[in-house]
């Protein structure tokens, strides 16, 4: 099916960009790689008159790294180019985890980090890794900028926090405690382009005190930061206690449903699998 007619702007600025968001409202909508967006026009789900086409701003490009800030990730960086990242691959492990089974490397040329938080998918496989990993959504809009915690930014399915006119500038990431290691388990009906059927995220970070965080993807009506997890290794306990612990805390907090890609038993059953999984590879668990 053909897409419907829509006007096409490519800003080449940030405040071209805002002035169009403004004079269009409800009628435009960003395009970034497309690979969400196209899909939802020819389903004829979205109908926006204007397009607004970010990759021709520079600015939005950025992919840095410093010692204080951490990690900072453009609009406009294609999932290709982060997963092409040194310092992503060494230090941002389960994001860089996530990037890489996000659908298939031709996708990945296209979509970028930004477009799959902005669609707010259940699914979305690069929203758990930045729930552990405590990013930071900066948004820009005509009244100005400000910063929302990315456990902040998922509301419902499809839904954020982004109010009329706004748009994500890109997502900071803070440099994660010393030591400590992350990983993306996603579990799927085949190997690549499938959505996560369960996808867990986990950091874990041990310099005499643990401190854990798990967050988990398609189990809920948001990607979900669990944060009872944090205290139960704040607490006493063996680590096989802890683990199991957690675990058992994951599965009483989801509320995943039954789909095309499974039932919600299933779901429930392998989210108490992978978390168990994650966190013995990451605390050195045989
Ligand atoms: C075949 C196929 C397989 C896929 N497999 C997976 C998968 O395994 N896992 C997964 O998580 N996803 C998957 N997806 C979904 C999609 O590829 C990702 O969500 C991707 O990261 C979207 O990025 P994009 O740049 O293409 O977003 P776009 O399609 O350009 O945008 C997505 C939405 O975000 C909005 N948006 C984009 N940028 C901004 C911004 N800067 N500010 C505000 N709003 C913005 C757009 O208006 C739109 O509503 C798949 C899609 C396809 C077609």
């Amino acid at each position: 099916m053909p897409l419907p007619e829509f006007s096409y702007f490519r800003p080449k600025t940030i405040e071209g960009l805002v002035s169009l968001l403004a004079g269009h409202g409800a009628d435009a909508k960003i395009l970034a790689g497309g690979t969400d967006l196209f899909v939802l026009m020819r389903d004829r789900l979205v109908r926006p008159k204007c397009v607004i086409d970010i990759k021709g701003i520079e600015e939005l490009r950025e992919l840095s790294w410093d010692k204080g800030r951490g990690l900072m990730i453009g609009a406009a960086v294609t999932l290709n180019e982060l997963i092409g990242s040194e310092i992503v691959e060494q230090r941002f492990g389960a994001l860089w985890k996530a990037a890489s089974v996000l659908a298939d490397p031709t996708i990945r040329n296209r979509a970028t980090l930004v477009g799959n938080i902005c669609n707010a998918s259940p699914a979305a496989d690069t929203a758990p890794a930045l729930l552990v990993l405590d990013g930071g959504v900066e948004v820009v809009g005509a009244r100005g900028e400000r910063t929302i915690p990315i456990r902040d930014f998922f509301v419902g399915v499809k839904r954020t926090t982004l109010e009329r006119g706004e748009f994500v500038r890109g997502v900071r990431i803070p440099n994660p405690p010393e030591g400590a290691k992350s990983d993306y388990l996603k579990w799927g009906r085949t190997r690549g382009e499938d959505l996560a059927v369960v996808g867990v995220a986990a950091l874990a970070a041990d310099s005499g005190k643990k401190f854990v965080r798990v967050a988990l993807s398609s189990v809920a009506p948001t990607p979900l930061l669990i944060s009872e997890v944090e205290d139960i290794f704040r607490g006493e306990g063996s680590i096989e206690e802890r683990i199991e612990k957690a675990a058992s805390v994951v599965v009483q907090r989801i509320s995943p449903i039954s789909d095309v890609r499974a039932s919600r038993e299933y779901r429930l059953h392998m989210a108490g699998v992978l978390t168990r999984r994650v966190l013995r590879q990451l605390l050195g668990v045989s």
